[in-house]
């Protein structure tokens, strides 16, 4: 796949599901892959994308982000409170409120900066142990928690169990973020975002079907 072919695709399911088609971004998941392949996206025209480490991404996009003012970068992998200031400073969007405790240092920090991001609360809809995210029913007091701190929450992000259909989860998510009145919803990988689109996902997380294979990848 390409990122054209990803488009396409995604251009495809909106047709077919009655949605406009820029009611989805495409959030390009960079971890993992080697610099020319991203510098080729941009040259492509994507200016989106995710990573899941803090101290790997600054590395990597503080640099570009020069010579990209548009960029708009999700951190979409689990951020720990002692990290918050780095990932304030450097993403647009976190996708991963999980606590709040996370959301209180979140608060603070972009208080501090003066840099007001928005936050999606990540939803462990498969109640995964080994997975982040808050179960559905904690959904409504870290909501009010985020609120109270000052946070704004836009969305809600899910990665459901790798062996089961994803559809149960993004109809979970897509009723949680109804009964919310919150209007993100981040759904959907390289497997799957074509059903993510189905059920209203704003936000696709693709990788290697963007990018290809990851290095290091397991
Ligand atoms: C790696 C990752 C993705 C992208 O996965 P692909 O299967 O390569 O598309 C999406 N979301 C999260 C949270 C990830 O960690």
């Amino acid at each position: 796949m390409t990122l054209t072919a990803v488009r396409t695709t995604i251009a495809a399911a909106c047709t077919a599901h009655q949605r406009q088609v820029d009611d989805v971004t495409l959030v390009a998941v960079s971890k993992q892959q080697p610099d020319d392949r991203i510098r080729s996206l941009l040259e492509q025209g994507q200016r989106v994308f995710g990573e899941n480490r803090v101290q790997e991404a600054t590395a990597r996009w503080s640099p570009l982000r020069a010579d990209y003012p548009d960029l708009r970068l999700h951190l979409i992998g689990h951020l720990q409170t002692n990290k918050a200031a780095a990932a304030v400073a450097l993403f647009d969007v976190i996708e991963t409120l999980d606590s709040e405790r996370l959301a209180l240092a979140l608060a603070a920090e972009m208080k501090k900066q003066s840099r007001f991001l928005p936050c999606f609360i990540q939803v462990n809809t498969g109640g995964e142990a080994q997975k982040d995210g808050v179960a559905p029913a904690e959904v409504p007091a870290l909501l009010q928690a985020a609120h109270a701190a000052g946070l704004s929450v836009t969305g809600l992000m899910c990665i459901p169990p790798a062996d089961d259909l994803p559809d149960m989860h993004f109809a979970l998510l897509h009723k949680l973020a109804r009964t919310h009145a919150l209007p993100h919803l981040s759904m959907g990988m390289s497997g799957d975002y074509k059903i993510a689109i189905s059920y209203g996902a704003t936000h696709v997380r693709v990788g290697s079907a963007v990018f290809g294979d990851r290095e290091n990848s397991i």
